[in-house]
C-alpha cells in the first residue's frame, strides 16, 4: 500500500487520528469526519471512484453500527475540555468591631473577623498593642481580639493602613455593647 503523505494542514491536538491518515476530496475533513458532514453522499461518490478501498471499510463499518456507538463519538467531540471548575463559595470578609465596658470607666475594643482575611491573629494582636501601647490579647472565643482601651476609631483608619486587603466598607462598626 502505497504511503500517503501528511498534509500540513494535518491532524490537531486532541483528536485521535488513524496511522494512515486520507482527507475526503469532496469536504476536505479527514475521512471520519465526512458521516457529519452534510454533503455526506456526494462524500462517498467521491470515496468511491478516489479511495475504493477506504470507501468500503467506511461501509463496513457503518453497516455494523448502531445509534448507540454514533451518540458517543458525538459526545467525544463536542463537549470536551469546556467544564469549568465552580468556583467555591469563600467566607465573607468582614470585620466588626465594637465597645464593650470594663470596670466603671474604662472599656474594651472587640475586634471580630480578622481571619477572614487571612490575617494571623496572634500577629494583629502584637501589632495593636505596639500601635495603642496598651493591653492587647486573643480571647480564644474564636476569631476575637480585645483591645484595652476605646480605639475603635482608630481602628477604621489603621486596619487598611496596616493591611491593604482590608477595605474601610468592609468594617463595621457594632457600636457599644451592652453589658
Ligand atoms: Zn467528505
Amino acid at each position: 500500500m502505497a504511503e500517503v503523505e501528511p498534509l500540513p494542514s494535518g491532524p490537531q491536538e486532541g483528536v485521535e487520528y488513524p496511522l494512515t491518515l486520507y482527507y475526503c476530496g469532496n469536504c476536505t475533513m479527514p475521512l471520519e469526519y465526512c458521516e457529519f458532514y452534510p454533503q455526506y453522499e456526494k462524500c462517498k461518490e467521491w470515496l468511491e471512484q478516489n479511495l475504493p478501498d477506504e470507501f468500503e471499510k467506511m461501509m463496513k463499518l457503518n453497516d455494523g453500527k448502531d445509534d448507540g456507538d454514533d451518540e458517543k463519538k458525538r459526545q467525544k467531540r463536542g463537549g470536551k475540555g469546556m467544564m469549568r471548575a465552580k468556583k467555591k463559595e469563600e467566607v465573607e470578609k468582614k470585620i466588626c468591631l465594637s465597645r464593650a465596658p470594663r470596670g466603671k470607666r474604662k472599656s474594651v475594643t472587640v475586634i471580630t473577623g480578622l481571619s477572614t482575611f487571612g490575617i494571623d491573629l496572634k500577629v494583629a494582636s502584637k501589632f495593636f498593642a505596639n500601635k495603642f501601647s496598651c493591653g492587647s490579647s486573643v480571647t480564644g472565643n474564636g476569631d476575637e481580639i480585645v483591645v484595652q482601651g476605646d480605639v475603635k476609631d482608630d481602628l477604621f483608619d489603621i486596619l487598611p493602613e496596616k493591611w491593604s486587603e482590608i477595605d474601610e466598607d468592609l468594617i463595621d462598626d457594632l457600636g457599644d455593647q451592652k453589658r
